[in-house]
């Protein structure tokens, strides 16, 4: 019998402060056809102990119970989400699929690599056929891995299905594994792979869950076991003991404590300070509590079309922001165009063949290869701005992710305004734009600085990979000059410069930025109630001195402990900072 040791605490990067208590559940990873098994001939399981009949058996057979058990799963699934299984099941159950996989193992191929090959090529059928044909390729995917695990004696992969309240831990969680989520049942996520910036962090700190990413050797933990996700230490914690139970129920209080402050964001001498959110969709602008956001400062809106096959139209857009536009109340929303394309893969924005998708036409620059995406975008805006009333018209700003040089800018600008699109800005996340802040600065009404990427690209570190966190830190002096100096722009010519990088919800962050001059901090709205304690903490004066002494500092460190120096020190201690 082997005895399995789990490893009493496993460290990665945490994202966010909170934390959770939850037993652990494990999303397994797509199965792999050992090489042996791709022929009946090789020497597999199958091919041993079986012959072509038996092979087609295996292969019936797991389709028919993947379709009877997506089926099921439909039945209990409410709304989109049980039609989408059902269609799985029917495709699943599918004789054509069957037919393929059958004449290829009479061909000689083992049952797992037939099925894989068969749903391969239905697949292609379907993606050339286009449209709604097209949308529903990809769910073929879980039918061949599932298929496949079952031929080949493996637990089933994929998400699992949450009967409690859990923390969900993965190797790596894609954009469409995320959003399958049932998250009322999601206490906290663990990723392996993914860097604190990538989609599982940002979606985390979206829905204020404790995650921790980069946490190698979580997924040998045992499914089942209890865990502490504290995601302020980056920890994970297999049978927690009392002292951290403590711990986790105390930060929760303080958690809830603060956020029963919800004036608007000022330091403590009254210098406005707006506290804005960042979201993906409608649903999540309404799902905010209007008294403690005072607009959005990032509406994502690639996030929108993350499972579309084909582009979408204006008028398939348009609905979509009238639905964020009318939950937005009348407050100042910034809009961000698609930024397709690296870490935010949109399929019919794919470009296929990037080396380097992150160097590549992503955000903007697609307008070089599919002008047509900004153009049908700025119309669905536009047309939906002018629908609405005058008196109920909120105060939308849009700007583009991705933006390099002032002239990309003055394209940008002349576009929007074209549409009637009247408060036009760029994303400064590039260090190009961030030299070039002045100048950018006479083409558009405002810039909003995207520290993700910016320090991405002022480190030359991939924001996905988790390697290198200590590069991608945006307390490193290079990316705090690179803000400062865009910061220092904007206030020359009283335009608005806001942060909407994930390092605005650092309350120490937030106050070395509002020193430096930067006029609103947007950010996942769980984040709000720290950031906005610690701003009516400290002085507009005190702020000034912390930008001053991080922008001394020389290394990351050092200018996070100059900040926690000069910073209140019981907000220090109250915050866990
Ligand atoms: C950023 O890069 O900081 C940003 C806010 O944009 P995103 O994270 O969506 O790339
Ligand atoms: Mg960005």
């Amino acid at each position: 019998m082997s005895i399995v040791t789990i490893p009493p605490t496993v460290s990665g990067v945490g994202v966010g402060r909170s934390a959770a208590i939850a037993p652990l559940a494990l999303v397994r990873p797509a199965p792999v056809i050992p090489s042996g098994a791709r022929r009946l001939t090789a020497a597999s399981d199958i091919a041993q102990r079986s012959d072509t009949a038996q092979a087609i058996a295996a292969a019936e057979k797991a389709l028919a119970e993947v379709a009877g058990e997506f089926a099921e799963r439909a039945a209990a699934a409410p709304g989109a989400l049980g039609e989408v299984l059902l269609a799985t099941a029917g495709m699943a159950a599918d004789p054509e699929l069957a037919d393929l996989a059958r004449a290829r193992i009479e061909n000689g191929q083992g049952p797992a690599a037939a099925v894989d090959d068969a749903v391969a090529e239905v697949m292609a059928m379907l993606t050339a056929a286009g449209g709604l044909f097209a949308e529903r390729s990809t769910d073929l995917r879980s039918v061949r891995d599932h298929a496949v695990a079952r031929i080949l004696g493996l637990p089933a992969p994929g998400l699992p299905e949450l009967r409690e309240r859990s923390v969900v831990c993965a190797v790596d969680l894609s954009p469409a594994d995320t959003a399958a989520l049932d998250l009322e049942k999601v206490a906290a996520l663990v990723t392996e792979s993914g860097g604190p910036t990538g989609h599982t962090a940002i979606i985390a700190r979206q829905l204020g869950i404790p995650c921790v990413v980069r946490a190698t050797g979580a997924t040998g933990i045992p499914e089942g076991t209890l865990v502490a996700v504290d995601a302020a230490n980056g920890t994970i914690t297999a049978h927690p003991d009392r002292a951290l139970v403590e711990t986790v129920r105390h930060r929760a209080q303080t958690e809830r404590l603060l956020a029963e402050d919800t004036a608007p964001g000022a330091t403590a001498d009254g210098h406005p300070v707006p506290l804005l959110a960042n979201v993906g969709t409608p649903h999540e602008i309404e799902q905010l509590d209007p008294a403690t956001v005072e607009g959005i400062g990032l509406f994502r809106t690639e996030v929108l079309f993350l499972d579309s096959a084909t582009a979408p139209s204006r008028d398939r857009q348009a609905p979509q922001y009238a639905r964020a536009l009318a939950a937005t109340n009348g407050s100042k929303t910034v809009i961000r165009t698609l930024d397709a394309g690296a870490d935010k893969p949109l399929a019919f924005a794919a470009q296929d063949d990037e080396d380097n998708p992150a160097l590549g036409v992503r955000g903007y620059r697609l307008v070089r290869t599919q002008p047509q995406l900004l153009e049908e975008q700025l119309a669905a805006l536009g047309a939906t701005v002018r629908a609405l009333e005058p008196e109920r018209r909120p105060d939308v700003w849009v700007m583009a992710p991705m933006i390099s040089t002032p002239a990309e800018a003055r394209t940008f600008a002349r576009l929007a305004r074209a549409h009637g699109i009247r408060t036009v800005g760029v994303m400064i996340e590039v260090p190009a734009a961030a030299l070039q802040a002045a100048a950018i600065l006479d083409e558009v009404d405002f810039v909003s600085i995207g520290t993700n990427d910016l320090a991405q690209y002022t480190m030359a570190t991939d924001r996905l990979r988790g390697e290198l966190t200590d590069l991608l830190d945006p307390w490193q002096p290079a990316v705090l000059a690179l803000v400062a100096a865009t910061a220092r722009a904007a206030t020359a010519v009283r335009k608005p410069v806001g942060v909407c990088g994930e390092s605005a919800s650092d309350p120490l962050m937030a106050l070395a930025l509002t020193g430096m001059g930067v006029t609103s901090l947007s950010m996942s709205a769980p984040a709000l109630p720290a950031v906005r304690h610690a701003l009516r903490h400290h002085s507009l004066a005190r702020c000034v001195s912390i930008a001053e002494a991080v922008l001394t500092a020389q290394s990351a460190d050092e200018a996070r402990n100059a900040a926690r120096a000069l910073a209140d020190g019981e907000v220090v201690e109250r915050l866990g900072l």
